[in-house]
């Protein structure tokens, strides 16, 4: 007898707090019990292998089984994920880095990885049958939205402050978006989101107050693994804003490891943060007992400029289950990463990127990272949004 191979093996979403289950048949956005993330889980049985992926789609719906859609036509994809692991051979040399490495993410649609959440998010809120999707954003998250909606048939609202450059409120208006300015940070534009939805009746995709762009933004994590023929590194430093991706790469690395594709094995986690804005350095370091009054100023890498991320816990949690810990970079060091990275390796990378480098030379210093270490850099974004503030 035949058995139908079923296209995801989502089977329940639960409170990241407590565990408490809520059914993956109605919309949900947190953990009400305990006001933290719900996160997606997975009947991991052996009908997924590793070696099921061969021959499967170029983008990270090759991951399918442990996506969220139970629709194949409910899929909105643009090509996204798939990116490339660069070695940087002259920042190799130069540094005496001999296993630094870059994981690419400005190749993705709209220019950054946040078309991975989007594309995961967008395709849910299809599945819903949702006509209206709204989200608060420091700029790279409403391209994406707006991007994925067109592509859905759907209208993107996007919340986005007004001191954003240019380049990032005109992609919301080419792909059709209405697009809300708000004076503030992304904090400030979650409130106006909250207002608006008390009069239209939208599919709310802010950071971690919905569990799909967490899904998507776990790809990573599996196409480390992939492409780093089933080792991973011991070093990954990420960019820190709302932490979907470094709480979904953490995900990612327990689903493996529970399909038996890795093992206990896990590196270690740098979370990097704008000065300008550093609520996990300030909880960490005991400044403060939590991030919920932090106020933060704009950063050149917008994408770092949230003061009150809602999944501070879970991006505590991964930092010291990991051994790693948060840094802080200074925009004016950013911009010189950016510049170096390009003129070296040709490189133009988000300066959430840049901040990475600053931080690796910066931890090498206080030997929390050692040269010879496998170390991935994860570049978040392109650097061609950024540029007007960047020459
Ligand atoms: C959004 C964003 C980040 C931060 O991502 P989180 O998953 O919210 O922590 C980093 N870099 C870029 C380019 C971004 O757009
Ligand atoms: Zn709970």
């Amino acid at each position: 007898m035949q058995t139908v191979q079923q296209f995801t093996s989502l089977s329940h979403l639960s409170c990241s707090q407590c565990g408490q289950q809520y059914s993956i048949f109605e919309v949900h956005s947190f953990a009400t019990c305990c006001n933290q993330p719900l996160v997606a889980g997975y009947e991991l049985s052996n009908t997924f292998s590793k070696s099921s992926l061969r021959g499967r789609v170029s983008t990270m719906w090759r991951y399918r089984e442990v996506l969220p859609v139970f629709e194949p036509d409910n899929i909105v994809s643009l090509g996204e994920g798939m990116t490339p692991i660069l070695t940087p051979k002259h920042l190799r040399s130069k540094y005496e880095l001999p296993q630094l490495f870059i994981k690419d993410e400005s190749g993705n649609p709209t220019g950054s990885f946040k078309a991975r959440g989007l594309s995961a998010a967008v395709s849910k809120a299809k599945e819903a049958g949702a006509h209206n999707c709204i989200v608060p954003t420091a700029g790279n998250a409403g391209g994406a939205l707006a991007a994925y909606c067109a592509a859905a048939g759907m209208k993107a609202i996007v919340v986005m402050p007004s001191h954003t450059p240019q380049v990032f409120k005109d992609e919301c208006l080419l792909y059709g978006a209405e697009l809300v300015l708000v004076d503030g940070l992304i904090s400030d534009c979650a409130k106006k989101v909250a207002q608006l939805k008390q009069t239209i009746d939208c599919f709310d995709i802010s950071t971690l107050k919905e569990p799909w762009r967490l899904e998507g933004k776990k790809t990573m994590g599996y196409e480390i693994a992939e492409q780093m023929d089933w080792t991973l590194p011991d070093v990954i430093l990420y960019p820190t804003g709302g932490g979907t991706g470094l709480i979904g790469m953490w995900k990612a690395f327990a689903e493996m490891e529970q399909m038996g594709w890795i093992g206990s094995q896990r590196p270690k986690m740098i979370a990097v943060q704008a000065a300008t804005c550093q609520p996990i350095v300030h909880t960490w370091k005991g400044v403060q007992p939590n991030a919920k009054n932090y106020t933060g100023r704009p950063s050149i890498a917008n994408g770092l400029a949230v003061p009150n991320p809602f999944a501070e816990n879970m991006i505590l949690r991964v930092l010291r289950e990991s051994g790693g810990l948060p840094i802080a970079v200074q925009d004016a060091d950013m911009i010189s990463a950016v510049k170096e990275i390009a003129k070296t390796e040709g490189l133009l990378i988000a300066p959430e990127g840049g901040a990475l480098w600053k931080a690796l030379l910066d931890l090498i210093d206080q030997q929390e990272i050692h040269r010879g270490q496998k170390i991935l850099m994860l570049n978040t974004g392109s650097g061609y949004k950024y540029l007007e503030n960047i020459i």
